[in-house]
């Protein structure tokens, strides 16, 4: 019997501001700014959130967790995922694979590919071979280029398990 595969799309956008923890994937990065939002505004964790979610056909990120609830203030990105997972897992599915795109003009991002992978592999039940962290500068262009803000692009794989 053949498995039933579903891709999904995630994309997300955080201001950069002082006085803020820059957090990728749930690994914290050494940067004199980090990332504004109503959680702890870990982009790569909601874009990646958002396409586990969309490939299951839940609701987005938006709609579980809005930011007008206060029992997500500041709330652990790491979490949100986690009970994202919960329901994608409901739904039969585990992850085949992700893959990322992190799109910063700074803080270089090469030194902590390895260690987002992994971080997002963890959270996501797969192996570290299977997320693939890619970092990409705007060229000096729009919010992104002029170091305003940081944006992630995700896609993620999801397959039936074979017991579901
Ligand atoms: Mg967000």
């Amino acid at each position: 019997m053949s498995r039933e595969w579903r891709i999904g799309l995630g994309y997300d956008l955080h201001r950069l501001a002082a006085g803020r923890k820059l957090l990728l994937g749930g690994v914290p990065v050494s940067f004199e700014l980090g990332l504004v939002g109503h959680s702890d505004a870990d982009v790569v964790l909601h874009a990646v959130t958002d396409a586990v979610l969309g490939a299951a056909g839940l609701p987005d990120i938006g709609e579980q967790f809005p930011d007008t609830d206060p029992a997500w203030k500041d709330a652990d990105s790491r979490k949100l995922f986690e009970l994202a997972m919960v329901r994608v897992e409901r739904q039969g599915f585990e992850v085949s694979n992700i893959d990322i795109i992190i799109h910063a003009e700074r803080p270089k991002l090469s030194a902590y590919k390895r260690l987002i992978a992994e971080s997002v592999a963890r959270l996501a039940g797969c192996m570290p071979s299977h997320v693939n962290v890619k970092a990409k500068t705007n060229e000096g262009l729009g919010p992104v280029g002029e170091g305003l803000a940081i944006a992630c692009t995700a896609a993620a794989m999801l397959v039936m398990r074979p017991s579901a």
